[in-house]
């Protein structure tokens, strides 16, 4: 069986980039795969050795950093604070290598105190592109405004939702929401505050939401929610209760004035033979009904195949 270090030991090992530790004399204790895949360095090649003599760190002016007892990871011994700095390291082969180091004080197990040292390649072509990935699948999946899913986002998973109900008949229901009168609160209050109506509306739903399902905006005022799972009785229950919450919420002003919104439902369970397209219509016809009944209701349509 492993022992407690070894088995911390096999998770840095494995889940991370660069991990290394340094004793009080600056000499590495213990050094990861990540950070030789980084370095080229093996962990023979560094154990009990000096860390600033191997990489003769510098900072982005060339400078190094170990020398005149400046090293960064000494003082975090002194300071014992957690720091990032941006450096260049000497790879095996002889060229600089660019990367991010965090460094922080840690108790091993021996209750010795180390520094932990997390290096990431910074400048390299592959972390840029990561980084640059993840920021676009943000812009990409999130709505600006309110912070939960989008359009783009919804239609996604609707899609593969509808491929597992084909598969494997598990079900899924669809609510489109559309808040009432919508245009009279911007008319009356203006743009920012209808804003933050739809702020209010959204955080008021996601936040009474089981964890695995979904709401994202559908456009101006319109909001889709996906829930798994649920029963012909949770339906019309789970809808109303969420159309109960945004009627109960309101919006206070820097006046003093209190401003509440209501909204219309249509809730529908997924169906043999539908698309994307055929849910979501079904969904905003139910909305209309509820419209048409007079608005602040819901109208659930729940055909068992
Ligand atoms: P109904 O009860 O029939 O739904 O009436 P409504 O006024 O909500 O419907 P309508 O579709 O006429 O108006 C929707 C309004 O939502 C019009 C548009 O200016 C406003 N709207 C759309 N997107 C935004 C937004 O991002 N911010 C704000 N403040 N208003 C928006
Ligand atoms: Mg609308
Ligand atoms: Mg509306």
């Amino acid at each position: 069986m492993l022992d407690t270090v070894d088995f911390y030991r096999e998770i840095l090992d494995n889940l991370y980039d660069g991990i290394f530790f340094v004793d009080k004399e600056g000499c590495i204790t213990y050094w990861n795969k990540g950070a030789t895949s980084l370095t080229g360095y093996s962990s023979a090649d560094v154990q009990g050795r000096n860390y600033c003599d191997i990489f003769q760190p510098l900072d982005k002016h060339g400078n190094n950093l170990c020398e005149n007892n400046i090293c960064p990871i000494r003082r975090v011994f002194d300071i014992a604070t957690l720091t990032e700095i941006e450096a260049y390291i000497c790879h095996k082969e002889g060229h600089l290598l660019p990367i991010s180091i965090r460094i922080a004080p840690v108790r091993e197990v021996s209750e010795q105190y180390v520094v932990a040292v997390e290096i990431h390649s910074s400048n390299s072509p592959r972390y840029a592109m990561r980084q640059r990935l993840e920021e676009l699948q943000e812009l990409a999946m999130h709505d600006l405004l309110t912070g939960i899913a989008n359009r783009r986002f919804v239609e996604i998973n609707l899609a593969a939702r509808l491929e597992e109900f084909k598969r494997y008949g598990f079900d899924f229901s669809v609510m489109f929401i559309d808040a009432d009168h919508f245009k009279t609160i911007n008319d009356t209050h203006g743009h920012t505050v209808g804003d933050r109506i739809l702020k209010m509306i959204s955080a008021t739903i996601a936040n009474s939401l089981r964890s695995f399902d979904i709401i994202g905006r559908w456009g101006g005022e319109e909001f889709v929610v996906l829930l798994v799972n649920t029963k012909k009785d949770d339906l019309f229950k789970l809808t109303d209760r969420l159309r109960r919450l945004v009627e109960s919420s309101a919006l206070t002003l820097d006046n003093g004035e209190t401003l509440k919104v209501t909204v219309s439902v249509g809730a529908t369970a997924a169906q043999k033979g539908d698309s994307v397209g055929s849910l979501i219509e079904r969904a905003d016809k139910l909305m209309f009904e509820s419209k048409r009944r007079g608005r602040n209701m819901v109208s659930v349509e729940f055909k068992e195949d």
